[in-house]
């Protein structure tokens, strides 16, 4: 095939047979949002090239070598999102949501983008889920955010995931833990990788999110921020383990977190699969008390988190989890001759007016060659019409799975027929679901 004609590289195609998996998971999260108290924001794919170089941090990856950033036609630069956070923050002050009532809680769902080498769970376009609070200093609204995303993640069925918490403190702690960060890594400085010899100068703590295996065995070593942070976030810290464990929420406190982007604060925090290979970080997020002021708001303590929906969707393949499956049509009208196609439409207008899903010929092909199409995209349903079903009023109706046939009215006692069809399934799986509470309760 012509090398236009395939995705770009590190895209990926959602084709019809799985969007119900995609359409499934997104409205589990949308639901637990709501839940919680967040509702959707929609902010643009693009925006200018500063709301992240600013926001995100000149030293990062993301800002260094990820963005997809590009001149427009009217010479602004612009950049595709590669994450939320920074364009959230900037419609939340540009419509003055934080100057009303606090806490604002947002969350979103959306494509981002980064230029990154695509590998399994890494790709250059992927799928954030993610939600931010505005407003909230104290540590029930850090505890309240990893519930929520404990809460996302059970929503869909994960199971087997694990908790990691840690806090990176303000910036007047982190002045001296940079320092005893620096002399450690400067004491190692020839075994560092290239970008974390770079690192050491402009920002030693990005060390600690290297990937290369020795970078990663020297910075096993380094001091921990716990040890350094001030009285104030050291209380806030203890006040977020305080409430996760009043909700019997487990966790580990991983001094190794410090997240991928300049402007967390505090506490910071990630959600681990072990059944996704190497890019096991399904979730992640924390404080950015200084971003909102930063970015041109007020004074605002804020947090977020963001997942990945690629990564959650490979989590609950490899877990087996059940997806719902795609909705067979409840009838396939096949036609016979320009009037049947006439009549057809307008049963199918009736019944899709009810809320079933109805497909009839719209190829003109033999009935022989309609009905295999009827079987192949699974109708519960199918029935035949010509002029002499037209002329009675009545038409055969066959159950595709039974074979089953039953001689029917036209209009309603056809309806009534998909009625009962649809009152046995949902009677079937409310029996379904009795019996696996009976046996569960043994
Ligand atoms: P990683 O350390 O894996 O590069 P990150 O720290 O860059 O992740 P964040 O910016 O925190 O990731 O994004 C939050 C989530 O978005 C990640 O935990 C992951 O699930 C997902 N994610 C990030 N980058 C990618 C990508 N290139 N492809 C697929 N999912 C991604
Ligand atoms: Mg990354």
């Amino acid at each position: 095939m012509a090398k236009f004609n395939t995705a770009i590289k590190g895209t990926a195609d959602v084709l019809p047979e799985n969007s119900c998996k995609w359409q499934f998971v997104e409205r589990k999260l949308l639901d637990t949002a709501r839940l919680f108290g967040f509702e959707e924001i929609r902010v643009p794919v693009f925006e200018h090239t500063e709301v992240f170089t600013k926001n995100v941090g000149e030293t990062t990856d993301v800002v260094q070598k990820e963005m997809y950033t590009f001149q427009d036609k009217g010479d602004r630069s612009i950049t595709l999102r590669p994450e939320f956070t920074a364009g959230v923050v900037r419609s939340v002050i540009e419509h003055g949501l934080v100057h009303g009532a606090l806490p604002v809680k947002a969350c979103y769902v959306g494509g981002c983008y980064r230029y990154e080498k695509p590998q399994a769970g890494r790709m250059r376009e992927f799928h954030q889920f993610g939600a931010e609070m505005f407003g909230a200093a104290d540590p029930a609204a850090d505890a309240e955010m990893i519930l929520f995303a404990d809460s996302v993640l059970k929503s869909v069925g994960v199971n087997n995931i694990s908790l990691e918490i840690n806090s990176i403190g303000c910036p007047e702690c982190r002045g001296k833990y940079h320092e005893a960060l620096k002399a450690y890594f400067a004491s190692r400085k020839d075994e560092l990788c290239d970008t974390c010899k770079d690192r050491l100068e402009r920002n030693p703590m990005r060390i600690l999110d290297c990937k290369s295996p020795v970078c990663k065995e020297i910075a096993d070593k380094a001091p921990v921020m716990l040890d350094y942070l001030c009285d104030e976030c050291s209380e806030h810290f203890e006040g977020v383990k305080e409430h996760l464990n009043a909700v019997g929420l487990s966790f580990t406190v991983n001094p190794k977190i410090v997240r991928g982007l300049d402007y967390y604060t505090k506490t910071v925090f990630e959600f681990v699969s072990g059944d996704i290979g190497a890019q096991s970080t399904v979730l992640g997020g924390g404080r950015y008390d200084g971003l909102v002021d930063q970015m041109g708001g007020p004074k605002m303590p804020s947090l977020g988190f963001a997942m990945g929906l690629e990564r959650l969707i490979m989590v609950l393949e490899s877990q087996g989890a059940e997806f719902p499956e795609p909705q067979k049509p409840d009838i396939y009208i096949g036609t016979m001759g320009k009037a049947a196609k006439l009549k057809s439409t307008e049963i199918c207008t009736m019944l899709r007016n009810e809320g079933f899903i109805a497909v009839t010929d719209v190829t003109g092909r033999s009935v022989k060659a309609q009905m295999k199409y009827a079987d192949k995209i699974g109708a519960v349903f199918s029935t035949v019409i010509g002029d002499d079903e037209i002329n009675n009023g009545k038409c055969v109706l066959k159950n595709m799975l039974t074979g089953e046939q039953k001689e029917l009215g036209l209009g309603s006692e056809l309806m009534s027929a998909l009625y009962d069809a649809q009152i046995s399934k949902a009677l079937d799986a409310i029996t379904d679901s009795t019996e696996g509470l009976e046996k569960l309760l043994g």
